[in-house]
């Protein structure tokens, strides 16, 4: 069997309550391809909701979660919180975590470790600068995100991995194909050596950065490439399409 075909929404600090009823009423009515696995991430404050009013195929993800069990975190939202209120994924190392907040590789691997001993699925995030890709280090910079998680974690089975160049993030910037499936070759290659053949094979690498209605179909056409991580475009109407970007 192949891999399956993956589309996460981040919604990132978006939305209010009416908005993202807005946008799962959307959800709820629209026509999807049964073969495409959909999760949403909306903030924190609208995960109970969005899991009490989506059509129940539809997954939800945490943009966020803590590496200890419950206990004095002020702030922090634990593994078992998530797992208890039906929220099933979390999305760990995005870009935005690792710079605002500071967040480095053995925070986001201790965080992944913990979540899928939890029981959650990760959709784990790396990707390059703009001044890494011009100094060539790309596969070396995303790889050794990687690496730290490759550390703790032996069993990728629950890991679907985002490459999102940091340069194509709500940018409109988007890589091209070549750029996208180049990188994406990288890190299968990389899985195969470091991980194991089956993590390789059967691993999904999703493509984040600027990803559109329009520009979806020719990146989902690559070989390497098994769904996207989509940011601003998840709040649209047009999302859907990228969902549907394989029929
Ligand atoms: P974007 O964000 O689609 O708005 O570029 C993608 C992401 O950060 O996951």
């Amino acid at each position: 069997m192949g891999r399956q075909f993956f589309v996460g929404g981040n919604f990132k600090m978006n939305g209010s309550i009416k908005a993202i009823k807005d946008i799962i009423n959307n959800l709820n009515n629209a026509k999807i391809d049964p073969n495409v696995e959909v999760v949403i991430s909306p903030p924190a404050i609208y995960l109970l909701l969005a899991r009490e009013h989506l059509r129940k195929e539809i997954e939800v993800a945490a943009q966020n979660v803590f590496d200890r069990p419950d206990g004095a975190f002020t702030g922090e939202i634990s593994v078992a919180q998530l797992q208890d209120s039906g929220i099933t994924w979390a999305i760990l190392g995005h870009s935005e975590r690792r710079t605002i907040l500071q967040e480095d590789n053995s925070f986001v691997a201790s965080k992944t470790k913990a979540a899928l001993d939890g029981g959650l699925g990760v959709i784990l995030c790396c990707g390059e600068s703009l001044d890494q890709r011009e100094s060539g280090t790309t596969v070396e910079v995303v790889t050794n995100q990687l690496k730290a998680v490759a550390e703790q974690v032996k069993d990728w089975s629950k890991i679907v991995v985002a490459y999102e160049p940091i340069w194509a993030i709500g940018t409109g910037k988007v890589a091209t194909t070549e750029q996208a499936q180049e990188v994406h070759a990288a890190i299968r290659e990389w899985l195969k050596k470091e991980v194991s053949p089956e993590a390789s094979a059967n691993t999904r690498i999703l493509y984040g950065g600027s990803v559109n209605d329009k520009n979806c179909k020719e990146l989902a056409k690559q070989p390497d490439i098994d769904g996207f991580l989509v940011g601003g475009a998840s709040l649209k109407p047009a999302f859907v399409d990228i969902i549907n970007s394989k029929v």
